[in-house]
């Protein structure tokens, strides 16, 4: 299994460093193109794609070929995408981003609130205690609470990290 320009991650990446008519470009780049083709098919507006161009050259990205037309001084640049590039990019930002979700993780594990079952606010343990786990507003007694949803959003994306990372790592 390998990595493709389709997976959420890739576009992901390169929408937020690039841009999403960045991200438009590179899937369109299977083989060399010029600005004009990429608008044909992209159906972008060439300076929108030259600046999308411009900014997926800088991150390394994709490479060009120019060449002088015969009767001018224009030159046409041709364009091709370098996939392995991406890939390595994509493996720091994944490496990078596994850390910090653990650490979030270990920081929303390492909360403890307390809530009573009346829906009121949840108060963290020191609080919860000095109340002598009654509830403030209601008076109900108040048990512990995890917050689930939130765990379970970087859970989720520690998923697809993870799984992310190992097709990256068997790719080379
Ligand atoms: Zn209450």
């Amino acid at each position: 299994m390998k990595l493709t320009l389709a997976s959420p991650l890739v576009r992901e990446f390169i929408g937020k460093n690039a841009g999403n008519d960045a991200y438009r470009v590179i899937k369109c780049l299977s083989k060399g193109l010029t600005d004009e083709q990429i608008s044909k098919k992209t159906r972008l507006e060439v300076n929108e794609i030259r600046a999308a161009l411009n900014r997926l050259h800088y991150l390394g990205v994709i490479v060009y070929s120019k060449e002088k037309a015969a009767r001018s001084n224009w030159y046409t640049y041709t364009w091709f995408l370098k996939p392995e590039r991406i890939n390595e990019l994509l493996l720091d930002n994944l490496q990078e981003e596994r850390e910090k979700l653990a650490r979030k993780m270990e920081m929303e594990t390492g909360y403890v609130f307390f809530k009573c079952s009346n829906g009121c606010e949840k108060l963290p343990f020191e609080l919860a205690f000095e109340y002598d786990f009654k509830c403030p507003e209601c008076g109900n007694p108040m048990s512990q609470q995890g917050d689930s949803r939130e765990l379970k959003t970087i859970e989720k994306r520690i998923e697809l990290v993870e799984r992310s990372l190992g097709k990256l790592a068997r790719n080379g």
